[in-house]
């Protein structure tokens, strides 16, 4: 070892902790917050070279569906916006603030490969060498694994297809026809977007169900938790929209006066230029965008054993059945109730940071 060079001890002991989080967007960000408190030593490590999780890859307009106050971490709230909902770049801000106003330790660049079980704990094999763990929090969230549903003859259509994972503005589009896919709020705000540069025609599986004018996305958290009270006390559950309900954003409501939200029900098949539809017709399209969602990105726990055929991993509350050393937050609703949004994240962190207390502060 010469002058300067850390030890193989020293490097040992910086990548040994109680608990190392895996992903350092809001939700690992929540869990830092709430394990700071704690006697446990832990550190975050994340993959992204910046700090905002997935919010750094949102597309430009993007605007938050609730105003700041709505859409806060545990301990401090968002700063007041200046007009409308949160831009995405107000989000941004709040994260990266969010992590100095708590020092929270995050390591980045570092991306965790797999985590593997040893004798002493949990192995985590990343791009900054091996570090040890008593217990590992997995929040990775999704968008590393945009879905996109199958269609017969999508290999050979020749057009541009692209997910809302990697949509950015609507410049590349000017004068084409696009399909939109998919009856959420990405696809909404997407289609209301690039319906001013191009011809739009939406698909959706269902009629997309749209929420009252006056009403912004904190209607939706507050039926949300109304129904999840009353199941928590085993009452039967008041019928409410969805988390996945449309919010009339402005840019939503100029694209309502405009004709473009009309929504028609899947096609049958690809073409090299564009689709059938079940009657036969067929439609030139120069580009598809997939606003058809996401599923967890889990592929570094593979070696654990823990993921489900349905892509999960079985939890209780937020711990893994399989596996006792791993607890999953922030994915949605199968790791916590509103798990995925930036208000309900904060109660699933606060129960997970009890949990690892519990389990590793006594011993
Ligand atoms: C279009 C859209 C609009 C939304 N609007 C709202 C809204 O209005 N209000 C709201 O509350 N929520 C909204 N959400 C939902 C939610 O807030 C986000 O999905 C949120 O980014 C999820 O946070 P997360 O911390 O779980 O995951 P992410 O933000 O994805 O963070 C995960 C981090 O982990 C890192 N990572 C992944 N794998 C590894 C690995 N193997 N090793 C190390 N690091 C890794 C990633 O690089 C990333 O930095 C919206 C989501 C979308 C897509």
């Amino acid at each position: 070892v010469t002058a300067g060079e850390p030890t193989r001890a020293a490097q040992q002991d910086e990548r040994t902790f109680d608990v190392v989080v895996i992903g350092g967007g809001q939700a690992g960000l929540a869990v830092g917050y709430e394990l700071r408190r704690s006697r446990l030593s832990f550190v975050i490590l994340d993959a992204q070279p910046q700090a905002g999780g997935a919010w750094q890859q949102a597309w430009d307009s993007l605007r938050l569906f609730s105003p700041a106050r709505a859409s806060s971490l545990p301990g401090w709230l968002m700063p007041p916006e200046r007009n409308g909902t949160p831009t995405r770049d107000e989000v941004l801000a709040y994260l990266r603030q969010y992590e100095v106003r708590y020092a929270l330790p995050v390591r980045r660049p570092v991306r965790v490969a797999s985590v593997q079980k040893s004798e002493t704990g949990l192995i985590l094999v990343t791009s900054d060498g091996e570090y040890l763990a008593r217990a590992v929090v997995s929040t990775t969230g999704t968008w590393q694994k945009p879905f996109i549903p199958h269609y017969p003859g999508q290999e050979q259509f020749r057009g541009l297809q692209l997910h809302s994972a990697h949509y950015r503005t609507s410049q590349p589009f000017g004068d084409q026809t696009v399909l939109i896919v998919g009856g959420g709020n990405s696809a909404a705000q997407i289609l209301a977007e690039v319906g001013q540069v191009a011809e739009t025609i939406w698909v959706t599986l269902e009629p997309p169900r749209f929420l009252p004018d006056d009403v912004d996305g904190r209607v939706l958290f507050e039926q949300a938790t109304a129904r999840y009270q009353a199941q928590q006390a085993g009452r039967e559950p008041p019928p409410a929209s969805s988390l996945g309900d449309i919010v009339m954003m402005p840019s939503v409501k100029a694209a309502r006066a405009q004709g473009l939200l009309e929504a028609v029900r899947p096609f049958a098949r690809f073409t090299p230029g564009g689709v059938v539809w079940d009657d036969g017709r067929e439609t030139h399209i120069d580009a598809v965008i997939w606003c058809t969602g996401f599923r967890p990105a889990l592929d570094h726990l593979a070696p654990l054993g823990v993921i489900e055929p349905n892509g999960r991993v079985q939890v209780v509350g937020t711990r893994s059945v399989r596996e006792p050393r791993l607890w999953l937050v922030g994915y949605g609703e199968w790791t916590g109730f509103a798990s995925a949004t930036l208000i309900g994240v904060g109660r699933t962190a606060r129960m997970t940071a009890s949990e690892l207390v519990a389990e590793l502060q006594a011993s």
